[in-house]
């Protein structure tokens, strides 16, 4: 698209500026050239010979070539002016994956480097799998960081992301006797090309001690002394975004002790004392929180928020002044975004920068912060929504508790000069939780020091407005903002599915890589079955290598003409990985007891870890296991039905299985699943949805119409309303033939012969008090299953199903997201579109 057709689109439409053609090699860049600097830096920065080198030196070699020719931009883009306004995206988690490929593919350097690599007999593929994930997340939050990162690169938008640079990640997760193992992560044994290390941006970082207060000229002034203190040292990653063209910075904080050794306690002979403390202090970067929404009630964790909001605020206000002279303009020129809560201990720290180092006064102080920061709530599960006890914020951070207790005294109030007299409202907006303990809010804090708070779908945000937020949106009725989220369709396209976006290039043209809505051309396609040929083909072809691996994996052999069908997710309650167990039971029985119906053969894949502390969902990873080592060697079910569970999903197990997936399980209990991701990634793929109302499922279902998605089971109101009266499961089942049968069969331990009890108990706590009303949307959900076999055996007109999917989720692009977050909340421009 010419830049003058691109200023007159639809803002949302926005797309990338085209500067190449796709696949294109870089300028300046053949096979000849890069071979030289891979060799270069093979022997001059790894110190190995081409006939030493293992994979992964080839791996290191690669990855610094291709470094280099990032860096050259990124100087260019730090040495060119200086950006009217900068986003500081803050996040806990930034789920990376592998960057090899990413890298490669936004400079389009993927087929020079196959070349290069080729001509010195090396594998590219195997190279590609040299490398680790970076697992800085748990899920979807942490990978949705990842994405807007890769975004903010390409749609120009001048932007650092700050979170902490973990020595080990997610756990990796293996599997004995079918029970989940937790595994150390560690993805820095080797070293990491990608990064570098700046020990001399260092920041102190305080704990614990006293607030003093002393007189500066007549006017009362606090200052903090705390009792320890960490050092920050910045750990930058160049993130390069589509074409090369802008490349953005990703500082991630390592925790350093400013004493390296006792040498009293070394000279004494004790050796381990000597390094005590730094050991403990350096423990705040040490591991990801293993963690998925639940509360944690760890004093590390609390360390680790304040730790990296703390060096980010100090690290961004020093550039701001460096640049602008004057605190006061911040607004103007940094905007900070909160993923979800964990950063929230940023706005008492700008408070308390601002007030006691730079000196203004509260009122200005306050409306800095206010303008300067936005916030993004991911969750209205209760158990997850963060709180920390009065006493502990006292003692580890007693200056910030004064100042939370001075922002909630004004915005009570202001609060009270609105609504007189009503003291429900204000115990419900007040940052304090006097109910359980004094607990402060986080969310609350987070939305009273933002001027915009935005849900992450259409159906998650008018919740918010309902539940958690509803007297502070009362109050604040502009503030909260919906912003739906997105996929970067870099990776989760181009990257993980070459050969289907080769075919999509043949159909509709390489502008789609610019401009995901170029994927509404497919639209006339949908019943072009030449190229339906292809695209079955090529999903054929990905299938094949995903039984490859659930082969090596699980040593079961799955058939890749069978319906893949995908729930792979973190596993949670909530997300009902039970509600596909037991369908599978179900169908199980239903196939031993006719075994002469025309079966449908289908493979039901499962992927995803439970916290380790979280006892439900690990038993569920072991219901799946049992399920599926007794389904997988009945010789009645043979080649009709596998289960397989496959053990440490990660973002690269993810771009494996997305492209082989037919069937998308997207079936939370309504109301409860924020957006999801994964719906979109798989979608784009080609797999239908099988789902509920719930997050963007509902916009996945405008987007491709009703009849390319199969929608069953209760709506959020619906829910609510069950709920409310108090649901009864026992009467569900009771009424439900075939869902007796299942449970009974669980119960009684017919998937579990070594320990009939394993699920007695498990089954009891279902039919007592369903939370997650599994039982109620059952008979819904296995007919929506029927549903999905009947339009199956059209294939025709599943592969219409499937075009219409992958060309109508061009709205899902984290392009477009970013794009809204620009214009809506930051109010920055992006330079491209
Ligand atoms: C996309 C993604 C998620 C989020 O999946 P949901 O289905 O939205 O929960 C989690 N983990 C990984 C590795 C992902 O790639």
């Amino acid at each position: 698209m010419t830049e003058a057709a691109a200023a007159t689109a639809e803002p949302a439409r926005r797309p990338v500026r085209a500067a190449a053609p796709a696949g294109a090699p870089e300028a300046g860049v053949d096979a000849a050239k890069l071979q030289k600097e891979i060799l270069a830096e093979l022997t001059y920065s790894v110190g190995r010979t081409p006939e030493t080198a293992s994979t992964r030196d080839w791996f290191v070699a690669t990855a610094l070539a291709v470094r280099d020719r990032i860096v050259d931009r990124w100087i260019a883009e730090h040495s060119g002016p200086i950006p009217q306004k900068r986003v500081y995206y803050l996040s806990l988690e930034f789920l990376i994956g592998r960057m090899l490929f990413d890298a490669m593919n936004n400079l389009g350097l993927i087929e020079t480097a196959r070349e290069a690599l080729d001509g010195l007999g090396v594998d590219i593929d195997a190279v590609r799998e040299a490398e680790p994930d970076a697992a800085l997340g748990n899920g979807g939050l942490g990978r949705l960081a990842a994405c807007f990162m890769d975004s903010m690169a390409s749609i120009g938008v001048p932007a650092y992301g700050y979170g902490i640079r973990y020595d080990h990640g997610l756990f990796r997760q293996g599997m004995r006797d079918g029970w989940q193992q937790e595994y150390p992560e560690d993805w820095l044994s080797f070293g990491n090309p990608w990064e570098f290390a700046h020990p001399e941006v260092d920041y102190p970082i305080g704990f614990g001690g006293f607030v003093e207060q002393i007189n500066e000229g007549g006017k009362p002034k606090q200052i903090w002394r705390p009792a320890e203190r960490v050092e920050a040292v910045a750990i930058d990653t160049p993130v390069v975004g589509w074409r090369g063209r802008h490349v953005n910075t990703l500082r991630l904080w390592s925790a350093r002790a400013p004493d390296p050794i006792s040498l009293d306690a070394f000279n004494r002979g004790d050796y381990v004392g000597a390094l005590a403390d730094r050991v403990r202090i350096e423990s705040i970067s040490k591991v990801l929180y293993p963690s998925d929404e639940t509360p944690a009630g760890q004093e590390l964790r609390l360390r680790q928020e304040f730790f990296f909001a703390s060096a980010s605020l100090q690290d961004l206000l020093r550039r701001h002044i460096e640049e602008r002279g004057d605190v006061r303009s911040l607004p103007d020129h940094v905007a900070i975004q909160l993923n979800d809560t964990h950063p929230a201990i940023a706005v008492p720290e700008l408070m308390r920068q601002l007030l006691d180092i730079h000196g203004l006064g509260w009122e200005e102080s306050w409306d800095i912060t206010v303008r300067t920061f936005s916030y993004t709530n991911h969750t209205l599960l209760p158990e997850a929504l963060e709180s920390w006890p009065v006493p502990l914020m006292e003692r580890l951070l007693p200056r910030h508790m004064q100042i939370i207790y001075l922002i909630n005294a004004y915005a009570l109030e202001a609060a009270r000069a609105k609504k007189p007299s009503d003291d429900a409202l204000l115990a419900s907006i007040s940052l304090i939780d006097e109910g359980n303990g004094r607990r402060v809010r986080m969310g609350h804090l987070a939305f009273t020091g933002s001027h915009k708070v935005n849900g992450v779908s259409a159906l998650h945000t008018d919740l918010m407005k309902q539940t958690v937020f509803r007297d502070l949106h009362s109050l604040h009725p502009d503030r909260i903002v919906n912003k739906t989220n997105g996929i970067t369709f870099r990776r989760w396209l181009s990257q993980a599915n070459p050969e289907m976006t080769k075919i999509l290039i043949d159909a509709i043209g390489p502008e789609l890589l610019d401009d995901p809505f170029r994927l509404e051309k497919l639209v006339p396609l949908a019943d072009d079955t030449a190229l339906h040929e292809r695209l079955v083909a090529a999903r054929r072809r990905n299938k094949e290598t995903l039984a490859k691996i659930i082969a090596e994996r699980n040593d079961v052999w799955v058939d890749p003409d069978a319906l893949f069908d995908v729930q792979i997710k973190r596993i949670h309650e909530y997300k009902r990985q039970l509600l596909n167990l037991l369908e599978t039971v179900a169908i199980y029985n239903a196939m031993r007891a006719q075994p002469m119906r025309p079966w449908m053969p289908r493979v039901k894949i499962f992927a995803g870890k439970a916290a380790a502390s979280y006892r439900q969902a690990k038993l569920t990873i072991k219901l799946a296991n049992d399920i599926a080592r007794v389904v997988n060697s009945d010789p009645t079910v043979r080649g009709l039905l596998k289960v397989a569970f496959l053990p440490n999903y990660n973002v690269s197990l993810a771009e494996r299985i997305i492209p082989a997936a037919d069937l998308s399980e997207q079936i939370s209990t309504a109301g409860m699943e924020a957006s999801g991701t994964g719906n979109m990634k798989l979608a784009l793929n080609g797999a239908l949805t099988i789902g509920t109302l719930d997050g963007a499922n509902v916009e996945i279902k405008e987007h491709v119409g009703d009849d390319n998605i199969f929608i069953f089971g209760l709506t959020a109101q619906e829910v609510e309303a069950r709920k409310r009266r108090g649901f009864d499961a026992r009467a569900a089942v009771e009424s439900s033939a075939m869902l007796r049968e299942v449970l009974d069969s669980i119960r009684s331990g017919v998937f579990s012969p070594d320990e009939p009890g394993r699920y007695r108990d498990f089954v009891e706590g279902l039919l007592n008090n369903d939370t997650f009303l599994v039982t109620a949307d059952f008979d819904a959900y296995f007919a929506a299953q029927r549903r999905v076999y009947k339009l199956w055996r059209d294939r025709a007109a599943w592969m219409r199903a499937s075009v219409l999917n992958t060309a109508n989720v061009g709205w899902f692009s984290s392009d477009r997201t970013i794009g809204e977050y620009a214009k809506d909340i930051w109010n920055v421009t992006p330079a491209e579109g």
